[in-house]
């Protein structure tokens, strides 16, 4: 394993571990395949699907040999992450107007959302360089995540948030873990140059979105879902885009597979944007080679407000590669999109809801075809944000289409039985 810079093509050995390359690019993990007997690791991951006990059990390490090879066991901590079910749903098939769409549920993960996909590898990394201090930016599901494996392996987290724009719940999930939150008056962007300039001084390990370790576990989501289609994967795969590391993490993880000769296709990828968040599509939208942020990102779907975000050069290699696309949606589809989810009995949180919401648009433009089947990413929990939810159904019913209000009536058996 190497770390190597698509900006510069400079590499580095994994003992002079880096954030960034020297030039200012990110750093991508570089596996060499050339001598892994695939029929045998298919073989493995198989057996692992019945594993119960082990650290092999996880959803994330089942997938070691792909992932971190290197890493010796001692390290590897594991909350059983992964192992997410895939869906289908009549309600969201009739609100598509078609049959074949799977709904893969991060957010069964033990914080609530994919990110514990990449957080695990990273914290056990950092473990395995001996750091028992560990810390990140970030506005939500980074800081749960990330407060939860550290408690869990022993060590201390530290979190920055900007004191605006926080999710109420997020953050207390994160406090409730006992990371040490620090609320500061600046962005998510201030936040994210305050730990790289003072890196040595802190003596932190780093975890936040451009760590490469982060984007080798979160290859493990898309492993999952095409070893339950049994290595043939469905036409599109959906995923919702804000800093664009799952998207990046998607397309390096349908590659591997492809270089491995598990798969023989790539499916197409669809990337989901909020409207007012949405910088990467208009780049691709208007044909641009550069990204413009977005200074004023605006969405109610908390994972989705970020203007600029930092992997979209990965996130373009993943569009390139499997002849992708992209769209917005705005915070109203959004919202409609996810009561139909919720009302499945699957529940998600804003910013999952927008592949549904993005879908709905393209099949009925007739840019995706009826008979075109899809595998939509659900990346956090329904719970995660509890102000939405009292505002859809509770506070702004008359105005929401699916509002599911509360009935305030007497325990009269005749009001009830017609409810
Ligand atoms: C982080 C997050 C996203 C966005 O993923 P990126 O990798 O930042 O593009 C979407 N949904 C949820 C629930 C998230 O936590
Ligand atoms: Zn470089």
């Amino acid at each position: 394993m190497k770390l190597h810079c698509n900006d510069c093509d400079k590499r580095y050995s994994l003992s002079d571990f880096k954030y960034g390359c020297s030039c200012g690019g990110l750093l991508e993990i570089e596996q060499d395949f050339s001598n892994v007997d695939s029929d045998y690791l298919k073989q493995k991951f198989e057996e692992r699907l019945s594993e119960r006990v082990t650290p092999y059990a996880s959803g994330v390490w089942r997938y070691k040999e792909i992932i971190f090879p290197e890493l010796e066991d001692r390290h590897m901590i594991t909350k059983y992450e992964g192992n997410t079910g895939l869906y289908q749903a009549e309600k969201v098939n009739q609100y598509l107007g078609v049959q074949k769409i799977w709904l893969k549920c991060q957010s069964e993960n033990p914080s609530g959302s994919f990110k514990d996909n990449g957080m695990v590898v990273a914290v056990s990394h950092g473990k395995s360089l001996g750091f028992n201090k560990f810390t990140c930016t970030s506005t939500g599901n980074t800081s749960s995540s990330l407060a939860m494996y550290s408690s869990l392996s022993n060590s201390q987290s530290y979190v920055f948030v900007p004191d605006k724009n926080i999710s109420l719940n997020k953050v207390l999930q994160t406090v409730s873990y006992g990371a040490k939150v620090i609320t500061f008056e600046g962005t998510y962007d201030d936040g994210i140059q305050f730990l790289e300039k003072y890196n040595n001084e802190l003596g932190m390990y780093i975890c936040n979105s451009i760590n490469p370790f982060r984007i080798e576990g979160q290859k493990s989501i898309i492993f999952e879902i095409a070893q339950y289609f049994h290595w043939n994967l469905p036409d599109w795969i959906v995923v919702p885009g804000g800093a664009l590391s799952n998207v990046s993490a998607l397309g390096k993880g349908l590659r591997d597979l492809y270089d491995l000769g598990f798969i023989h296709k790539l499916p197409r990828v669809l990337l989901v944007q909020a409207e007012g968040a949405s910088p990467f599509h208009q780049m691709i939208r208007n044909n641009e080679s550069i990204l413009k942020p977005e200074p004023h990102p605006r969405t109610i779907a908390s994972a989705l407000n970020i203007g600029n975000p930092p992997s979209w050069k990965k996130a373009k290699h993943t569009l390139n590669t499997t002849q992708g696309i992209t769209i917005s949606v705005t915070d109203e589809e959004i919202l409609n999109a996810k009561a139909v989810i919720d009302q499945s009995g699957i529940g998600c949180e804003p910013a999952s809801a927008s592949t549904i919401a993005g879908l709905k648009k393209l099949y009925a433009s007739g840019e995706i075809h009826p008979e075109e089947t899809a595998v939509c990413i659900l990346t956090g929990n329904l719970l995660k944000d509890t102000e939405v939810l009292q505002h859809y159904h509770l506070d702004d019913s008359k105005n929401s289409l699916f509002a599911n209000p509360l009935f305030k009536s007497e325990l009269i058996i005749d009001s009830i039985i017609n409810l």
